[in-house]
């Protein structure tokens, strides 16, 4: 008889999974708490966008739907900084012209993910279904459906929590004795705007270059901008809830409209120029907020376990949360098919991403700094450049962070440690090099003379 799971959550990390899990012969039960999206159709309401790039890629590649998924996608192989004055500069990504990041619809990618996962004939997807509790032993799930009330009750060999940032199923882990949570809000909320398409133009229907991740870093606050395939741009600005007394640059101050626009004037306004709907934009649209969340462990009685932002929520500043989800869907499918006991796969999938997702934590929290102190400094730049170049002489010794975490699957954590080598090898030849130089135009000057 076929293994039944519940998958809690058909958000991007549950519809992967159901899809891995039922080819792989399990009879998969996938319970999402909204209605089915189905019904609206993706392209309705605003565009908003995730950067997927190499691990998530290949993570949809393993189910098949990579081409689907790219045939709507924007490559953006480089950041296009903007100034105050409206002067652009273009730092590509990497050295390597093929590498790029990938603009996507979340909606789309949702969408063809929830449909590949319903097709299947082991796949059973049910929505308006809010998981409510786990029996003791988590051998069923309690769901209330959020239309009618009625609380349903299933059982199951394994649970999986893909229930998102504010998961219920860790909520109910949280309460056992020996597990850890540690929760971190960022001190900045975000707040999407939009730049709509153009008729005219050099870059039409786009109204800036399409291929770029574009930020307008301004010193402890930031704005960036990807493109849709409708030619719009969705720009979210990053800013502080609570404004420092130096700088009137938060959401606690900059509340309403007009406030907002003379905000713009100021600092963004080439973007401000590309808004007609600002007003509205700024007036309708939430600040959202950002948290970062560590547990241990990801599960409970050898029965339920965590994937995705349930298990680790992560500040978006490296475009890897979903990526990082994905790669829990990969590491999850393929301990279960490794070791027919469920506790121990569970064991191994723990131990195979903990460490990883610690990682990219903190190098997404590391790279929110970098986006919006850093990038406009010259100094940045001579940095990436010669990044670049060491990455260019020695290839396999010397690979920048960002190549290693956007463009290989190379472990988050090997990753992060063989960064911080490289740094320390970077800050030597910072060093190192000009004392040389020095030194031989000195002795050559010696000679000379
Ligand atoms: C502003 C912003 C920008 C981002 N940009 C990027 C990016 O560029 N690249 C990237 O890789 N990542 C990005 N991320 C992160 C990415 O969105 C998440 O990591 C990803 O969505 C996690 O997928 P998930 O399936 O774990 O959770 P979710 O996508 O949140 O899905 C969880 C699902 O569970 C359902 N659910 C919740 N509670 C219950 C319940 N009690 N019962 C039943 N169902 C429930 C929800 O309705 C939802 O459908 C960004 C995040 C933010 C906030």
């Amino acid at each position: 008889m076929a293994k039944r799971v519940i998958i809690i959550g058909a958000g991007l990390a549950g519809c992967l999974l159901a899809i891995y899990l039922g080819r792989a012969g399990w009879e998969v039960d996938l319970r999402e708490r909204r209605g089915d999206p189905r019904e609206r159709g993706h392209v309705a309401g605003r565009s908003i966008n995730l950067a997927i790039s190499a691990r998530g890629l290949k993570a949809l590649r393993r189910a098949g739907l990579e081409e689907a998924i790219l045939q709507d996608a924007i490559r953006m192989p480089g950041r296009m900084i903007h100034s105050r004055t409206g002067e652009l500069v273009f730092q590509n990504y990497s050295r390597d012209p093929a590498h790029a990041i990938q603009s996507i619809s979340r909606s789309m990618l949702n969408l063809i993910l929830l449909n590949a996962a319903a097709a299947q004939a082991s796949v059973r997807v049910t929505f308006h279904q809010r998981c409510a509790a786990l029996n003791a032993m988590c051998s069923s799930v309690s769901f209330v459906d959020d239309r009618t009330g009625i609380e349903t009750t299933a059982t199951t060999d394994l649970i999986v929590g893909a229930d998102g940032a504010f998961s219920a199923i860790r909520g109910i882990m949280y309460k056992n004795e020996g597990f850890d949570y540690d929760q971190r809000w960022l001190s900045h909320g975000y707040k999407e705007m939009c730049i709509p398409p153009v008729v005219s133009g050099a870059h039409a229907p786009f109204a800036m270059n399409p291929n770029a991740l574009h930020i307008w870093p301004r010193g402890g606050s930031m704005m960036i901008a990807l493109p849709n395939p409708d030619g719009s741009f969705t720009c979210t600005l990053f800013w502080p809830q609570k404004s420092s007394e130096a700088q009137g640059n938060g959401f606690d101050v900059i509340r309403d409209a007009t406030t907002a626009r003379a905000h713009f004037v100021r600092e963004y306004p080439d973007a401000l120029a590309l808004m007609p709907t600002f007003d509205a934009d700024f007036t309708t649209n939430p600040v959202g907020s950002m948290v970062t969340v560590r547990c241990n462990p990801w599960s409970m009685h050898g029965r339920a376990v965590l994937i995705g932002d349930a298990a680790h929520a992560i500040v978006p500043f490296f475009g890897q949360g979903a990526n990082a989800s994905f790669e829990d869907c990969e590491a999850l499918a393929d301990a279960l098919a490794a070791h027919g006991d469920t506790s121990r796969a569970i064991t191994a999938y723990e131990g195979a991403r903990k460490r990883n997702s610690d990682a990219i934590a903190d190098m997404a929290l590391n790279n929110f700094i970098e986006m919006r102190d850093k990038t406009a400094s010259s100094l940045f730049r001579m940095k990436k450049k010669l990044e670049h170049f060491l990455n260019g002489i020695a290839p396999s010794l010397f690979i920048p962070r960002y190549d290693m975490v956007s463009f290989s699957t190379i472990p988050y954590a090997d990753a992060l440690e063989r960064s911080r080598t490289q740094e320390r090898v970077l800050i030597a030849l910072s060093v190192a090099v000009p004392i040389a130089v020095i030194a031989i135009a000195l002795l050559a000057w010696k000679i000379a003379w």
